[in-house]
């Protein structure tokens, strides 16, 4: 087991993807900058350390509303289209000046489920991200928000990361969540949930530990992230479900510790990303 987590050192090519929740401050809604900070210092310095990095983050939505000052989450679709435009401008305006403070080129890179539908956008977006790399940029995800629509959105970033992760052929994919891992049951409710430290293989069982969370701010709870981890896994990524309580946890886990819940890849011969595109 230990092995498996000394293997975590090793990794080349790491997606971490941090959720809006983790990026602002619950109480009001505003981006955290302490947290942003750290989160992009540890990144800059995985880079240091010769691995590429990309990030997917969330959080267009929330703080377009929060600059805004729409107190209330909106379910309307133009709306939140719109916050989304205000939002992310705003976000990598955040992400890119902690990024040049520590010396790293920042590169926004907005995607749709078609990007990953069609073979010419997708070899696009994948050649992109090559140039990306050789470039030394660390490319920031986010999903195009303000022209998916329902049909074409990916729903969530969780899933988003995984498909991210497959796309450029990362070999871990590091999920930041308010929730240390996968439990039995979920620990809000049942004090005797245990907690998982390595998922060899997902089948049902997993997945009907995988109750949602309720995250007032982002989009997806537990049962997404065990769909990204399949979608992660499939195509040969490890991926561990971490806390980001403490944004610290990213060096922990690269440095080979036993934190969150390990999912361990087993490549699927003849993946097809758009098998997972539903
Ligand atoms: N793309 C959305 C945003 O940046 C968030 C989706 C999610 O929370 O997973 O606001």
């Amino acid at each position: 087991m230990n092995n498996y987590r000394e293997l975590l050192k090793d990794k080349k090519k790491i997606v971490v993807k941090i959720g809006s929740s983790s990026i602002t401050h619950e109480e009001t809604g505003n981006i955290n900058y302490k947290k942003l900070d750290k989160l992009v210092r540890i990144l800059c310095d995985l880079k240091n350390r010769g691995k590429d990095v990309v990030l997917v983050s969330s959080g267009a939505i929330a703080v377009g509303r929060q600059a805004v000052g729409m107190k209330e989450r909106t379910s309307v679709l133009a709306e939140k289209q719109a916050c989304a435009a205000i939002g992310q401008c705003r976000l990598m305006m955040t992400y890119q000046k902690f990024f040049s403070e520590y010396n790293q080129i920042a590169a926004q890179v907005l995607l749709t489920k078609y990007t990953m539908m069609h073979d010419d956008s997708f070899i696009n977006a994948s050649n992109t991200f090559e140039e990306l790399f050789k470039l030394g940029a660390i490319p920031v995800v986010n999903e195009n928000d303000t022209v998916a629509t329902y049909e074409i959105a990916y729903g969530d970033n969780d899933k988003l990361s995984a498909l991210v992760s497959a796309m450029v052929g990362a070999d871990l994919l590091i999920l930041l969540s308010d929730i240390d891992g996968l439990f039995t049951d979920d620990p809000n409710i049942n004090p005797e949930a245990e907690f998982i430290e390595i998922v060899d293989k997902i089948d049902d069982k997993y997945r009907d530990m995988a109750k949602d969370s309720n995250s007032k701010v982002g989009t997806g709870g537990m049962a997404a992230k065990l769909a990204a981890a399949t979608i992660a896994t499939d195509a040969g990524v490890d991926m561990v479900i971490a806390n980001s309580r403490d944004i610290d946890v990213i060096s922990r886990i690269t440095d080979g510790e036993n934190v969150g819940t390990l999912f361990l890849a087993h490549k699927v011969d003849g993946y097809n990303i758009q098998d997972y595109l539903e």
